[in-house]
């Protein structure tokens, strides 16, 4: 035994605890359902949209999504579009494209069903090491090690791992692997879920309240929030731009984007490229063209590897000017402002402003 592990009949007792804990404190989630074995393509539709976002942010698209897509078959069936229409809001979007390939690939691939272990699940499109091992485990009760980012936070407190992250997670693997057992295989990795939402925060973990305490090298420490260590974040690099809205009564130009790239395949607002550096009025009008505009104001957003700041110009068009601005880009739509809820955040902040009450 190294002597990072712990005792093998502490972590059973343990993990006992945190089970009865769940089954008294669980949380009522939409795609947890009460009977009757949870259905493969909710787990995996609820896991694919809870990375990276937030359990209140993502449950309506979920109810949305089975709504209108109530099987993988339906899923598979849908257009690109729609599905990629649906999804905006929820950010990553290649998490998307990979949705569709991978509803597709179950139903040429699996005959509509998702084959029912980590292993083959793991060769599915979109499906990493996480996905695999929770719709294993949820779904078709495998013994797999699920390990996300709030279970990682658990197990570098359990055992006071000071090694820093993302150094440390094979270690955190590793740790991980001795709490997994054939009972209850489904109910464990939620059970950590919901224990590093209510209990073990990442700010202020309420210790008091945990069944894991007893067995807890963080909480021994007295320090457990310093756990998992990371190292100092290198600063985001920022880029620029200009955002151009042409306008009408009843809608707005949006774009579809080039299937490659950041965003790909989704709608846009036509803009700038993004460059390190700000763009002057005569640089921005350069690659605007023959078009009156007036600038109306500015905004933010954060992407995972930079943070874009973009000016917003309004381009107002007759109808004649929309028609042969139309005509001049083919990747170019009319769209309703009622549908502007299709765009993805970065350009709905540009439009949001403008859209009548
Ligand atoms: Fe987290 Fe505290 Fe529980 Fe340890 S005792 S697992 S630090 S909540």
């Amino acid at each position: 035994m190294s002597s990072i592990e712990k005792d093998a009949g502490l972590v059973s007792y343990l993990r006992a605890g945190l089970l009865r804990w769940y089954d008294a404190n669980g949380r009522d989630l939409p795609w947890r359902e009460a009977g009757g074995p949870p259905d493969p393509y909710r787990v995996w539709l609820s896991e694919v949209m809870l990375q990276q976002t937030t359990v209140p942010h993502a449950a309506p698209y979920y109810e949305k999504f089975l709504k209108l897509w109530p099987t993988v078959g339906d899923l598979a069936a849908a257009a690109d579009e729609a599905v990629m229409a649906e999804w905006a809001g929820l950010g990553y979007y290649s998490r998307a494209r990979n949705l569709i390939k991978c509803a597709r690939a179950v139903v040429a691939e699996h005959g509509g069903r998702f084959p029912a272990s980590e292993a083959t699940l793991l060769r599915l499109p979109g499906f990493g090491p996480y996905t695999a091992a929770a719709v294993a485990a949820i779904a078709f009760g495998e013994a797999a090690n699920v390990v996300d980012g709030n279970i990682e936070r658990i197990m570098t407190r359990l055992y006071a791992i000071e090694d820093p992250m993302p150094g440390a997670k094979v270690r955190v693997r590793e740790v991980a692997q001795q709490w997994v057992a054939a009972d209850r295989a489904g109910d464990w990795p939620q059970a950590l879920m919901d224990l590093a939402t209510a209990v073990c925060r990442p700010k202020s973990p309420l210790c008091l309240l945990c069944p894991l305490r007893e067995g807890c090298a963080g909480f021994a420490s007295g320090e457990p929030e310093r756990f998992p260590v990371k190292l100092a974040k290198a600063a985001k690099p920022r880029r620029h731009g200009v955002a151009f809205v042409f306008i009408g009564n009843d809608g707005f130009i949006a774009e579809r984007r080039a299937d490659k790239g950041l965003l790909g395949g989704m709608l846009g607002i036509p803009h700038t490229p993004w460059r390190d550096t700000p763009w002057t009025e005569g640089e921005a009008k350069a690659v605007l063209g023959d078009f009156s505009h007036e600038k109306v104001g500015a905004y933010e957003h954060v992407f995972t590897h930079f943070a874009l700041s973009q000016d917003i110009w309004v381009i107002p068009l007759s109808l004649a000017q929309r028609q042969a601005v139309l005509r001049a880009h083919n990747d170019w739509q009319w769209l309703p402002w009622e549908e502007a809820r299709a765009l993805p955040t970065v350009f709905l902040k540009a439009v949001k402003g403008l859209m009548p009450s």
